[in-house]
């Protein structure tokens, strides 16, 4: 049995952990936030079950794959047996360091240890442990079940046997890999965000409505959602700290996070997750 930890059951947490589950995982799913933690069980047996009245799964795969997952409020205890560590916290690089220090205290020696950071330095992330040559980047994308690429990014001291690893890990999971070297936002951050900013900037000068700008990437461009409706269901907040983080590192103004995405971030519009973005989701 291949045992899998994730720690953070938000957003991306309990859709990689459906994936993993499903794909025959042990896994431990964990979060800080005891609340936040039964709503990505709930969202993840949700999930399976819309997976059996899809007919992609059957009604014996679900619910054993639902058995394969435990939930913990306790980091040391979700990875002490862990064979592949993968982090989905906030977008912080001090809550990463901290919690890849914690990792490094409990984990296994041979374990991968993994953060699906979207766009943070992975380099940075692992100097926060004692073995950064078992640091990677596996950057899941959302939702999992139905989007497969897994961007994989080497830190400086990335090992070779880390990479191989997290490919052989990949596949497993059925994701489409990419190889990317450690820079701001990788390769589908820095592109994808440039669009989002862009189109908030459009709204917020009137260019035109959420809708029509979506309407016209999708219908226009093939795009199979436009940019607004993808930073509702990514979350404005997360948006926000990506775009922070890219327009310190690279200081282009493409990336200066527009005064309308602070504005709801502070009103709490959040997209999908608070039931207002964008879009209205309730
Ligand atoms: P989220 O806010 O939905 O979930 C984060 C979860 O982490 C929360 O439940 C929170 O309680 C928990 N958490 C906070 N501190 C923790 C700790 N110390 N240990 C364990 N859990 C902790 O965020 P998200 O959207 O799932 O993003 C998580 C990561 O994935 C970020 O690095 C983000 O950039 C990346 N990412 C997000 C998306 C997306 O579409 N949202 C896509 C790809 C990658």
């Amino acid at each position: 049995m291949t045992r899998i930890a994730i720690l953070g059951a938000g957003t991306m947490g309990h859709g990689i952990a459906q994936v993993a589950a499903a794909c025959g995982y042990d896994v431990a799913l964990s979060d800080v936030d005891e609340d936040a933690l039964g709503t990505g069980m709930e969202r993840l047996a949700a999930n399976l079950a819309k997976g059996v009245e899809k007919g992609k799964m059957n009604e014996e795969d679900r619910a054993a794959a639902l058995a394969r997952v435990a939930a913990t409020t306790d980091l040391a205890e979700a990875v002490a047996d862990a064979d592949l560590v993968v982090e989905a916290a906030p977008e912080r690089l001090d809550l990463k360091e901290q919690i890849f220090a914690a990792v490094d205290s409990a984990a296994p020696d041979g374990a991968v240890l993994a953060s699906n950071t979207s766009s943070l330095s992975i380099s940075r992330i692992a100097e926060a442990t004692r073995r950064p040559d078992a640091v990677i980047g596996m950057h899941f994308f959302n939702p999992p079940y139905a989007l497969k690429l897994l961007e994989l990014v080497r830190g400086e001291q990335t090992s070779d046997a880390t990479t191989d690893a997290a490919r052989a890990h990949g596949e497993r999971m059925g994701r489409e890999i990419i190889t990317v070297t450690d820079s701001p936002g990788f390769a589908t951050s820095r592109l994808g965000l440039v669009l989002g900013l862009e189109a908030i900037r459009m709204v917020e000068q009137g260019v035109a409505s959420p809708e029509d700008i979506d309407t016209a990437m999708a219908q226009g461009y093939g795009h199979p959602m436009g940019p607004l409706r993808l930073t509702d269901l990514v979350g404005l907040d997360v948006r926000l700290a990506i775009a922070e983080g890219l327009f310190e590192a690279l200081g282009t103004d493409a990336f200066r996070p527009p005064d309308l995405l602070r504005q709801m971030v502070e009103d709490g519009r959040l997209g999908r997750k608070s039931g207002r973005g964008f879009y209205d989701w309730d």
